[in-house]
C-alpha cells in the first residue's frame, strides 16, 4: 500500500517557508517504518532570517502588557485543547507513542500555557525604596530578547510547550527547533495557531542539530538558548554558546533510581515499575531505569515485577488504542538499545525477560529486565532510553542511597516504603532535583519544578522558577531631589 507524504514547511516571519538550500528531511513512523512527511531541512540562513524576524517582532512585542502576553497564551491554550484529538494522533504515529499516553498530553500542554499565561502578571522582585540615602532603587524584571528552543523527539510537542509557556509570558520571542525526527505536531500548532501569533513572535525552524539547532546556539543575537536534549548534546552546546556568553538552560539525560525498601509492598512496586520503566517505551528522561531493591525482599519485586511487564501489549499504536508500548524511535535507536544489552549480556549479566526485536517491521524492542549487573557497568551508569531496567539489591537504606547516588546524572528518583519517616530520610540524601515517594513518573503539575541536578543540567522547566530562565533583572537607582 502506498503512503500519502504530507509536505511541510517552517514557520518563520509569519509565512511557511522551504529551506533556503531546498532540501528536505524525511520523518518516519516508527511503528512501522514508513515515511509520513517531509520538512525542510533548515539552514544557518534559514536561522539567519528567523532571527531578523524576531527582531523585527520584538520591536512592537516587547511593548505589550502581561496582560497581552496572556491573552496570548490563553488563545495558544485553547487551540491546543480544541484540536487534542488531532495533535494527539499525529504524536501518536509519529512518536509510536500508544494512545493512553498520546492522549493526556494536549491537556497537560494547555494547562501549561494557561498556567503561564497566569504567570505572566505575577513577575516578582525585590521592593522599591531608598536602601541608600537621596537614592530610590529599583527592580525591572525584563524578558531577554530573542530565546531559542531545541527539543527532543520523546515528548515533542509537550517539551516545546513547557518552553513557549515561560518565553512568551516573560516577554520575549522565541525560536523553537523541534527534534529532526519529530517536527510534525509542532509545525501542525504552529498552523493551527498562525492567526494569533504575532508574525516573528513565536517561529518554528526545522532542521538536524548541526546545522540547523548549531546556528541558534551560536547566534550572537539570540540570549538563551534552553535544550532538552541528551548530555553529551548539553556538553557541546554549553561550549559553543560560550564564545558569545549566551546564557543556557539544559534539561538533560537521567538515570532515575526507585529506591524499594525491605518495608515495601511488592505487588505496588511491580505496578510502579511498569509505568516508571516502560512509559513511553522507556524514552524518558525520568525513567526508573535502575531498580533498587532491599535484598530482604528482592525476589518477590523481581518476580512478581517480570509477571507484569510480560503481560504488556506491544504493538502498532494504530492498530489498536489499547496497546500499553509502541516502539522506540528509530531503527539507530533500536540498535543503540540492543547494543546495551548486547554489552550487559557480555559482562555477565543476565537478560530476565525481553532483551530482543518484536515483530517483521518498525523499531520495536520487548519490555526488558536485566539483573546481576554491577554498579559501575555501561547499563547501570548510562543513559539506555529504551524500555529497559536493571533490578539490583541492597542491605541498607546507607547502602541503597550510596547506590543510587552513584551515578553522573540527578535528574529524578523515588522511594518506596511504608513507614514514611524512613522515606523522608532516604528522600533527603538523594542527590536528584525530582524525588517521589511511593510514585514514580507522576504527577507532573505546573505550578513544580522540573529540573536536574550534576550531569542532567541545570534551570528549571515549569513553575515560577523558570521565569528566572526568561528574564533578566535591572537595577535602576534614582538620585532623589535634595
Ligand atoms: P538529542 O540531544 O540528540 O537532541 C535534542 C535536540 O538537540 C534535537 O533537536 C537536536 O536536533 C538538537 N541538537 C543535537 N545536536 C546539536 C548541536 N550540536 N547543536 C544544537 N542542537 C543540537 O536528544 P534526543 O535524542 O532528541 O532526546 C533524548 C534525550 O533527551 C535523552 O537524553 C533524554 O534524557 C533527554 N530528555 C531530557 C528531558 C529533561 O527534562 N531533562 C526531557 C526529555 C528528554
Amino acid at each position: 500500500m502506498s503512503v500519502s507524504v504530507t509536505q511541510m514547511k517552517q514557520f518563520i516571519g509569519g509565512e511557511w517557508v522551504e529551506s533556503s538550500s531546498g532540501e528536505t528531511l524525511e520523518v518516519l513512523n516508527p511503528a512501522t517504518g514508513e515515511v509520513l512527511a517531509e520538512v525542510p531541512a533548515g539552514t544557518g540562513e534559514d536561522v539567519e532570517r528567523a532571527v531578523a524576524a524576531a527582531k523585527k517582532a520584538w520591536s512592537e512585542w516587547h511593548s505589550k502588557t502581561p496582560k497581552d502576553r496572556m491573552e496570548l497564551l490563553l488563545a495558544l491554550a485553547d487551540i491546543v485543547d480544541e484540536n487534542a484529538e488531532e495533535l494527539a494522533r499525529l504524536e501518536s504515529q509519529n512518536v509510536g507513542k500508544p494512545w493512553w499516553v498520546a492522549k493526556d498530553e494536549p491537556p497537560a500542554m494547555s494547562d501549561n500555557l494557561r498556567f503561564f499565561a497566569g504567570a505572566a502578571r505575577q513577575l516578582e522582585g525585590k521592593s522599591a525604596g531608598e536602601y541608600v540615602e537621596g537614592y530610590t532603587s529599583m527592580i525591572r524584571r525584563e524578558p531577554l530578547g530573542i530565546v531559542a528552543g531545541i527539543c527532543p523527539w520523546n515528548y515533542p510537542l509537550y517539551m516545546a510547550m513547557w518552553k513557549i509557556g515561560p518565553a512568551l509570558a516573560a516577554g520575549n520571542v522565541q525560536i523553537v527547533k523541534p527534534a529532526e525526527q519529530t517536527p510534525l505536531t509542532l509545525l501542525r500548532f504552529a498552523e493551527l495557531a498562525q492567526e494569533v501569533i504575532p508574525p516573528g513572535v513565536l517561529q518554528v525552524v526545522t532542521g538536524e542539530g548541526i546545522p540547523t539547532g548549531d546556528a541558534l546556539v551560536r547566534h550572537s543575537d539570540i540570549r538563551l538558548v534552553s535544550l532538552t536534549g541528551d548530555t553529551a548534546t548539553g556538553k557541546i552546546i554549553a561550549k559553543n554558546a560560550a564564545d558569545t556568553v549566551k546564557r543556557l538552560h539544559l534539561e538533560l539525560g537521567g538515570k532515575a533510581p526507585m529506591v524499594v525498601l525491605d518495608d515495601a509492598d511488592p505487588a505496588t512496586v511491580a505496578e510502579a515499575i511498569k509505568i516508571g520503566g516502560y512509559f513511553n517505551s522507556g524514552q524518558d528522561c525520568t525513567a526508573s531505569s535502575r531498580i533498587l531493591v532491599s535484598e530482604r525482599i528482592y525476589d518477590d519485586v523481581l518476580s512478581q515485577t517480570v509477571g507484569v511487564v510480560d503481560a504488556m501489549t506491544v504493538g502498532d499504536p494504530a492498530s489498536d488504542d489499547d496497546i500499553e508500548m509502541g516502539p522506540v524511535i528509530s531503527h539507530e535507536q533500536q540498535q543503540r538499545v540492543l547494543g546495551f544489552l548486547e554489552r550487559a549480556t557480555d559482562a555477565e549479566a543476565t537478560i530476565v525477560t525481553g532483551g530482543g526485536t518484536v515483530g517483521e517491521r518498525g523499531f520495536f524492542i520487548s519490555p526488558t529486565i536485566v539483573t546481576d549487573v554491577a554498579q559501575d557497568s555501561d547499563i547501570v551508569q548510562n543513559e539506555v532510553f529504551g524500555p529497559v531496567v536493571t533490578v539490583q539489591p541492597f542491605s541498607s537504606d546507607e547502602d541503597a542511597i550510596a547506590l543510587a547516588n552513584g551515578v553522573r546524572y540527578g535528574l529524578a528518583a523515588s522511594v518506596f516504603s511504608e513507614n514514611v519517616g524512613r522515606a523522608m530520610k532516604v528522600a533527603a540524601n538523594l542527590d536528584f532535583g525530582t524525588v517521589w515517594i511511593n510514585e514514580h513518573l507522576f504527577p507532573l503539575t505546573p505550578e513544580m519544578p522540573h529540573g536536574g541536578f550534576k550531569e542532567s543540567g541545570y534551570g528549571k522547566d515549569m513553575s515560577l522558577y523558570s521565569m528566572e530562565e526568561y528574564t533578566r533583572i535591572k537595577h535602576v537607582v534614582v538620585k532623589l531631589a535634595e
